[in-house]
This record gives structure tokens, C-alpha cells and sequence, in this order.
């Protein structure tokens, strides 16, 4: 443990708003370096959280909020707490900083972070950009939003380690001086806009935070392509942007004729043939760059960060191959809840889609899709609670529009569809709530049901 936090909580009030886990991870942390911590839940807490903080000592409530936890110095939020939450809203009135967990978890941090963000693509760029690195022999440690939160791997990173995190909108929202050594900003599209008001650019503002605490030494890499981001060369003028970009050769890390540039420190190089990446589709191909950019900045070597990008074993429920029977391949990207990643999902396809979308509308605009869905989408079978709204908006573009209650039924149709060379796949474009717990519960399902095919 190589530690000593940036500034000392020794004695503070820290009050942590919802008890999830990384909720608790910022409880254990506090608490072991000597805050006085009160942990206040609006939900139930399950007797095992319960028994933990009895024996740390730290007291709770649950069951909503009291004003007790407005007697601190600070609090900390967790993102699913809405930031309506009126304790928030009171602790805002009383100026006291409400922190999120990676705030709180980045004051004990000696490592070098990358923080990666981003409307899609933030989970696959962490594994790959952490896939990449530990390849390099440094010890890497992959948390935030994709598993572990960051305050419960905090206290064990060391100095000469590297962390990999992903984070989200929610949690930039509070930080006050988190300060990645590198920034990874993926790009901006229409996503959680019911959170943000319906607001594009509080949205995009959410994301930018990611670099606002950045200074001299620190990197920002991020997508040329994305209009949403361009400008943000104007806003760090005093950080080292490096740019990814599929358009323009100008970048850091850029594509001609099939191959993977990377150009730092005015040293043009080859780095690879897109075709020997492990990751398919477009979107890959930016998330690729990021990784390899990240990874040269780290001074990982060129041969280390091509093998690691040809061999990564891409993360389920992101366009994962499930099974083939009868000559048809079946899809899972079930984490495909926004137009956009069913977008470059449907990019990415080469043979013949028989689509599955449905699910809990977040009121999205799926118009963006019928020029992909008339040209690869044999047949679309819409199911679910949102089954009639992307029938109406795209049903008329593809070949075929059926209509099914769940998914297990629209499986049985869609391999009713299917002929040999044709691909399934479960590209949703919505939630998974109206069936499921979670989208992992979702892919879950339609690979076990693709599996008993
Ligand atoms: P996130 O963690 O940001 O939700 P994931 O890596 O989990 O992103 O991918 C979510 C969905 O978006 C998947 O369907 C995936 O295929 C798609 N996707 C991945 N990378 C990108 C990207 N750079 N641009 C657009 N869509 C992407």
C-alpha cells in the first residue's frame, strides 16, 4: 500500500447518499482513514451491509433520508441517487460539496488514472485500453463503472501501477478535482437525455468534466469526428489533445488505406491492418485507436500494443458471437440500449440481419436507423413494451416488420426468418426493464435461449 491521501479526511463529516456498492466502497475507504461516516439509504439494506457497518462502526438509516446526514463537511452521491434527491438539493442550498465516489476515491490515488468516457464504446475501451497495458507487464487495474468502483480498489494501487477507469456522466457531475493523467472522450450522442432535461448541451457539459481538472502533463485524446467534442480543443488550450479521427489523417491515431496510424511526437507509424484487429465494426475501430493512443502515451511499445489489439477477446453482450445453427450466426448486443450502438451495430454487419429491437422506450428518436435498417435488415422483429413505437418509426424500411410479445417469442420468429447466411441479432435500442433486471440478465437470456435452439 503505497498511500497518503491529497488531502486528509482525518476528522471530516462525510455523509454517503445510497448504500450500492460503490456507495459502500466510499463508506469502507472514509472510513479507514478516519472520517466520521453516515451512511443514509432511501431503499432497503440488505443485513449484510447492515452487520458491516455495525461492526465499523459507522452509523445508518434507511428506509429515506433524514436531515442528520446534512450534519457533514461533505457527502457523496452515488449515481443512482437523482440529483433532485432533496437531501442533495438542501446540501447544495447549505454549501456543503456533495462528491461522487471517483472524486472521493481519486484524493487516495498515487497512480496514474486514464478515465475514459463516452456516450457508447466506455466499457470496451476500458477492457481494451487495461487489456493493453497489462500485456506491457504494468500492473493494471480496471475499475469505475464496468465492475469494481474505484474506492474499493484504491487503497491497494501503487504508485508505479496504472488505473483504467470508466466513468460515467452521473459521476463527473460531482467531482471537484479529479485529474486523469490521460482522458479518453469517445464521443457525444443523445443518451440518459431525460436525466439532463432534455438538454443536449448540459449533457455534453457532464461529459466534458471528465478533462476539467486536467493541467500541463496531462493528455486529452478524443474524437476528431464528433462535432460535439471538436471544440473542446478551445477549451484546453494548455493540455496535450491528441486526436482519433476515421476522416482526418491530421490525428494522433488515424486510418489510411486500412491501416492503423499512429503519429506522436511528429513520428508518423504504421501500427497494424485494421484487419488483424480483434474488435469488429466502425465503432471498434475508434475504440482501438483511443486504446492504442492511451497506450503510447503510457510508453507501451508499438509491438506490445499491436498483439494486444489483435488478440483481445472482446466483452459479452457487445456484439458476442453466441452460437452458429444451420448456417445462421446469432448476435448478442444486448447492451445496445441507445440508436446509436444499434447504429454501428448494423454498420458493422456484412450478411443479411434479421434485427431484434424492443424493450423500455427512453423515448429515443429511432429515425436515425431506416437508411441501415432498408439497406441490412431483412427482417426486423420488434418486441416488447416499445415494439409498436420502433415498428411505426423503422418497420416500413425493412424488408419484413413482425411484431412479438417478448423476446423469447421474438427469437422463435426470428429463427423462423432465418436462412442459412443471415445473422440474428438482438441489437435492442431500448432498456431492458420492462422484462429484465439489467441488460446482462437480457443477453443472458437470448443466449441461453439461442443455445436450446
Ligand atoms: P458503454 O460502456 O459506453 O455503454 P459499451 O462498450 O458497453 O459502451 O458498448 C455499448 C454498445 O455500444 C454496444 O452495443 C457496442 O457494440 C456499441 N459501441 C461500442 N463502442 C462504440 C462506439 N465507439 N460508438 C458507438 N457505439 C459503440
Amino acid at each position: 500500500m503505497s498511500l497518503g491521501p491529497r488531502h486528509s479526511v482525518r476528522g471530516s463529516r462525510a455523509t454517503i447518499v445510497g448504500a450500492a456498492r460503490s456507495g459502500m466502497a466510499a463508506a469502507r475507504l472514509l472510513n479507514a482513514y478516519g472520517s466520521r461516516v453516515f451512511v443514509t439509504e432511501s431503499g432497503r439494506m440488505s443485513a449484510e451491509d447492515e452487520n458491516e457497518l455495525r461492526d465499523l462502526g459507522v452509523a445508518y438509516e434507511f428506509g429515506g433520508h433524514t436531515s442528520t446526514g446534512l450534519d457533514a463537511d461533505f457527502l457523496v452521491t452515488s449515481p443512482g441517487v437523482p440529483p433532485g434527491a432533496s437531501l442533495l438539493v438542501q446540501a447544495r442550498e447549505n454549501e456543503t460539496p456533495v462528491y461522487s465516489e471517483i472524486e472521493v476515491a481519486s484524493w487516495f490515488c498515487t497512480a496514474p488514472v486514464i478515465g475514459i468516457t463516452g456516450s457508447n464504446g466506455k466499457t470496451t475501451t476500458t477492457s481494451l485500453t487495461g487489456h493493453v497495458l497489462s500485456q506491457s507487464g504494468r500492473k493494471t487495474w480496471v475499475a469505475g463503472n464496468i465492475g469494481l468502483p474505484f474506492a474499493a480498489i484504491v487503497d491497494r494501487v501503487s504508485a508505479e501501477d496504472v488505473v483504467v477507469l470508466e466513468v460515467s456522466s452521473f459521476q463527473l457531475e460531482h467531482t471537484a478535482t479529479f485529474r486523469p493523467r490521460i482522458s479518453i472522450l469517445l464521443n457525444i450522442t443523445p443518451d440518459h437525455l431525460d436525466r439532463y432535461g432534455g438538454s443536449m448541451s448540459r449533457y455534453a457539459a457532464a461529459k466534458y468534466r471528465l478533462c476539467a481538472y486536467q493541467g500541463q502533463g496531462d493528455t486529452l485524446i478524443y474524437n476528431l469526428d464528433d462535432p460535439l467534442l471538436e471544440d473542446l480543443a478551445y477549451r484546453t488550450p494548455e493540455l496535450d489533445r491528441l486526436g482519433i479521427s476515421l476522416e482526418k489523417t491530421t490525428a494522433a491515431g488515424y486510418v489510411r488505406d486500412d491501416t492503423i496510424h499512429l503519429c506522436l511526437d511528429g513520428k508518423d507509424e504504421p501500427l497494424m491492418e485494421t484487419e488483424q484487429l480483434a474488435l469488429r465494426g466502425k465503432h471498434n475501430l475508434y475504440n482501438s485507436l483511443a486504446a492504442a493512443v492511451a497506450a503510447r502515451v503510457m510508453e507501451v511499445r508499438s509491438d506490445v500494443v499491436r498483439e494486444s489489439l489483435a488478440t483481445f477477446e472482446g466483452v459479452p453482450h457487445r456484439l458476442e458471437p453466441v452460437r452458429e445453427v444451420q448456417g445462421v450466426r446469432y448476435i448478442n448486443d444486448s447492451k445496445a440500449t441507445n440508436v446509436n450502438a444499434v447504429w454501428y451495430a448494423l454498420e458493422s454487419m456484412r450478411d443479411p440481419v434479421i434485427l431484434l429491437a424492443g424493450g423500455r422506450d427512453k423515448g429515443n428518436d429511432y429515425g436515425p436507423l431506416r437508411p441501415l435498417v432498408s439497406q441490412k435488415v431483412k427482417s426486423l422483429v420488434c418486441f416488447g413494451e416499445a415494439a409498436g413505437v420502433i415498428a411505426e418509426a423503422v418497420g416500413d424500411a425493412a424488408g419484413r416488420s413482425l411484431r412479438a410479445r417478448d423476446l423469447e417469442e421474438a427469437l422463435e420468429l426470428a429463427s423462423a426468418e432465418a436462412q442459412s447466411g443471415d445473422v440474428v441479432l438482438l441489437s435492442p435500442a431500448c432498456a431492458s426493464f420492462d422484462q429484465f433486471d439489467n441488460y446482462e440478465q437480457r443477453g443472458n437470456a437470448f443466449k441461453r435461449l439461442v443455445n436450446n435452439l
